[in-house]
């Protein structure tokens, strides 16, 4: 198969490269002129584990390519995935501007019959709205049908995922296009589930507001935890036994972040509330979430009057470890919080600095090591739960800081072990150790 992906982000450039792998020839097409340079030499431009090498491996077998030109990656595509951003508009709906950008495109240059692949997140009713507008702008006598395959890969195992994800999604009006992708899949060896296409585009919300929502409860559990004297782990780990719950996405924090849940979840408010549904449980799943990316700050707010001129220093800063991803990071509202009260922000994270660089710039100073940005530091915040932040001994956090206090929004540590420390430290859903 001849396949076109357009847009070359997290999901485009996976998918384009695992596409490849399975032994379809392949363009990636993106309009940003510096990614696809870098991209042509074998250099991922994302940080995604595994990629890089199958990149390179689907180059040198020339199977994969890239290109700046619409003409050449959509005119003889036999498929073509659209996998462009979707991202918030100021109300908190999706924005389509780049989705209907690329279909535009593709109706003006394809001139066969092609099947167009919606893999970017879009409201229900979007895959039937770009179906009509390719339709009056496509060539006369040429057949182009519209498929929904939205994307569940996770960023930081987006390889793995592709390979090993619970489902895959097809929804169709058109049996003969639903059973070309469905082939097209097969070779990833996971289970295809076919829908129709507004449900499709509807699993995509549900499935996100799902996981929101029991990151949101578990959160809320813990913070009734430390009010009542019970540990949130042990909670957790006692309610995931039941295989009614499961032990996933139990794990308490600072809250979500990424570039998908916090605008799936306003997303699918907008899309219930543009059919006059209050979707009550999820707007609470949100307000819940905002509460608790501030909540390493009201909880150092409460043992400190003024952050004014403290050292502070911040380990993570990705939205989640093994990915360089900052966008709606809890690293980020906690970062300006601590900077409008004129303390001094050190921040570390093993890959996401130079994103952040970009977001920060010099408001904080940037350090080489995790155990450099504890140096001389008054008080810690860990934010993500990278292996090598949880993997720093606590015998570091005293002999880099003079009286070490720990916040740590993603419950890193065994409170047993800290106890042996002369360490304050402060936790999510669990007892405080002063
Ligand atoms: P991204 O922002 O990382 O990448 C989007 C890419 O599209 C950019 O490289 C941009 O230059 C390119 N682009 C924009 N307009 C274009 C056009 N007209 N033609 C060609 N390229 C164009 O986005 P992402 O994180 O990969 O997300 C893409 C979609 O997949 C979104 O709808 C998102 O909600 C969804 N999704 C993302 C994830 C994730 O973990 N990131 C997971 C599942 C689904």
């Amino acid at each position: 198969m001849k396949i076109t992906v357009a847009g070359t982000g997290y999901v485009g450039l996976v998918t384009g490269v695992c596409l490849a792998e399975i032994g379809n020839k392949v363009t990636c097409y993106d309009i940003d002129e510096q990614k696809v340079q870098k991209m042509r030499q074998g250099i991922v431009p994302i940080y995604e584990p595994g990629l890089e090498e199958l990149m390179k491996k689907n180059i040198a077998e020339e199977r994969l390519f890239f290109t700046t030109d619409a003409k050449t990656a959509y005119e003889s595509a036999d498929v073509i995935y659209i996998a462009v951003g979707t991202p918030e508009n100021e109300d908190g709906s999706a924005n389509l501007t780049y989705v209907e950008e690329a279909a535009l495109a593709i109706s003006h240059y394809v001139k066969k019959d092609t099947i167009v692949v919606i893999k970017s997140t879009v409201p229900v009713g979007t895959n039937d709205r770009i179906q009509a507008l390719i339709n009056e702008h496509k060539l006369p006598g040429i057949e182009i049908t519209v498929v929904s395959n939205p994307e569940f890969l996770r960023e930081g195992s987006a390889v793995y995922d592709m390979f090993h994800g619970d489902r895959i999604v097809i929804g169709a009006n058109d049996e003969r296009a639903a059973s070309i992708i469905a082939e097209i899949n097969k070779p990833f060896g996971i289970p295809i589930i076919q829908t129709d296409i507004r449900s499709a585009e509807m699993i995509k919300y549900a499935a996100n507001a799902f996981l929101a929502t029991k990151i949101s409860f578990i959160n809320e559990i813990a913070n009734i935890c430390e009010k009542v004297g019970a540990n949130i782990d042990d909670v957790a780990y006692g309610i995931g036994q039941d295989k009614r719950i499961g032990p996933h996405f139990l794990k308490a924090g600072i809250g979500y972040g990424g570039s998908c849940f916090p605008k799936d979840t306003k997303a699918l408010m907008q899309i219930a509330g543009n059919v006059h549904y209050q979707f009550d449980l999820l707007e609470s799943v949100i307000k819940v979430n905002n509460k608790q990316q501030l909540l390493l700050y009201t909880k150092a707010k409460e043992i400190f009057s003024s952050l004014r001129g403290k050292r502070v220093a911040v380990l993570g800063l990705a939205f989640k470890p093994n990915t360089d991803d900052i966008r709606e990071a809890a690293s980020l509202v906690l970062i300006q919080k601590l900077l409008n009260e004129q303390a001094e922000v050190t921040v570390y994270d093993p890959v996401a600095m130079e994103n952040a660089k970009s977001v920060l710039g010099d408001s904080v100073r940037y350090a080489r090591s995790a155990i450099s940005a504890l140096a001389g530091q008054e008080v810690v915040f860990i934010v993500t739960e990278w292996d090598e932040i949880k993997d720093i001994p606590l015998s570091t956090y005293v002999d880099e800081m003079k009286e070490p206090i720990i916040f740590d929004g993603r419950n890193c540590y065994d409170l047993k072990e800290v106890e042996k420390y002369p360490i304050t430290y402060i936790s999510v859903g669990r007892r405080n150790i002063i």
